[in-house]
């Protein structure tokens, strides 16, 4: 055998095991322990390659047959955890880093054709993840709420701590689109072009965000940040109609007139004074959330009950139609029909 001598992995070498799999790491192998009817069950790819009779010559590690592989030592672990504990979650709800963990063990799942893992996997992410409009509402709120909470609760100044208390949009996007999970794309892409692009993921803890939560820009592609910028100018575009839109309708009463027309210009003239002409209210516009907060507002005020009714219903009717839109001004390429 060439190079050190490989590591045992700590619980994942059972004693009465039939066959080593050495995953090959930067740090040297590790040897892995199991039971090939075990991982027969699982992986077609493994069940073929069992099948087949043992060469002359096969390595032998511990007295037994021993198979080298070229996969990493940390994803091949939770591979082989998921057939060892079915019913333990490999994923925390929430956990920022589950899309770049998972990415490893994805990419093995699929190569060793272990479908159970694939849909846990793709399952866990759909969970984390807003996939109708009143499911990014709640997203929004939680959001939200997390810094809130945190902030107020926290005796020290808070250094970006609930950074670990949210999911990353950015990671979930590349795993979503390396593996073929389109059922994220128009909520995580949507919660990205309302993220301050200044605000880079450090592992850190005590960098600053203020109330800004972090992403992991520089996982997402040439293509992908180019859907971003295209979704942000349409999101933009959005809120700006939706002042004509929502100031055109009553024809009522000359207060109930007065209050829509406030309301339109209170929750959608968001031009930036700070940005040049057609660049005004680009930046981070967030329609969804305009949305949301004048859909609470609408049976305040001053407007009579059947204005305060109409307008409800207009602003979550036109909630269900951006949500619906989300795809082509992200550029998605995705039908419809693919979206549960
Ligand atoms: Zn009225």
């Amino acid at each position: 055998m060439d190079g050190p001598p490989p590591t045992r992995h700590a619980f994942l070498y059972f004693p009465d095991g039939d066959l080593v799999l050495m995953a090959a790491g930067r740090d040297g192998k590790v040897a892995f322990r199991i039971h090939s009817s075990v991982l027969g069950r699982h992986s077609p790819v493994f069940a073929d390659m069992m099948a087949l009779p043992m060469a002359e010559g096969t390595d032998k590690y511990d007295g037994i047959p021993s198979v080298d592989l070229q996969d990493d030592p940390h994803d091949f672990e939770l591979f082989l955890s998921s057939m060892y504990k079915p019913g333990h979650p490999l994923f925390k709800h929430y956990d920022p880093d589950f899309p770049v963990i998972a990415h490893g063990v994805m990419g093995l799942a699929r190569k060793y054709q272990v479908d159970d893992l694939l849909s846990a996997i793709t399952n866990h992410l759909v969970q984390q993840w807003p996939c109708s409009a009143a499911e990014l509402v709640q997203f929004q709120e939680t959001v939200r709420q997390t810094i809130r909470t945190t902030i107020e609760f926290s005796n020290e100044p808070t250094y970006g701590i609930y950074q670990s208390k949210l999911p990353e949009p950015a990671s979930a996007v590349r795993l979503a689109m390396d593996f073929d999970i389109p059922a994220i794309l128009p909520g995580a892409f949507y919660i990205l072009a309302t993220m301050n692009r200044a605000c880079v993921w450090t592992n850190a803890l005590g960098i600053w965000h203020g109330s800004d939560l972090p992403a992991r820009w520089n996982v997402l592609d040439e293509e992908d940040n180019a859907r971003l910028l295209e979704g942000q100018k349409a999101l933009a575009k959005e809120l700006l109609r939706y002042q004509g839109l929502f100031r055109q309708q009553s024809r009522h009463s000359r207060t109930c007139q007065k209050e829509w027309d406030r309301l339109a210009k209170h929750y959608f003239d968001i031009s930036d004074p700070n940005l040049p002409g057609d660049m005004r209210a680009i930046r981070r516009a967030d329609p969804m959330h305009r949305l949301s907060l004048l859909f609470e507002d609408c049976v305040t005020g001053e407007l009579c009950a059947d204005c305060s009714h109409g307008l409800r219903v207009k602003v979550k009717n036109t909630m269900l139609d951006l949500w619906d839109s989300l795809p082509v001004m992200f550029n998605l390429e995705i039908s419809q029909t693919q979206y549960p």
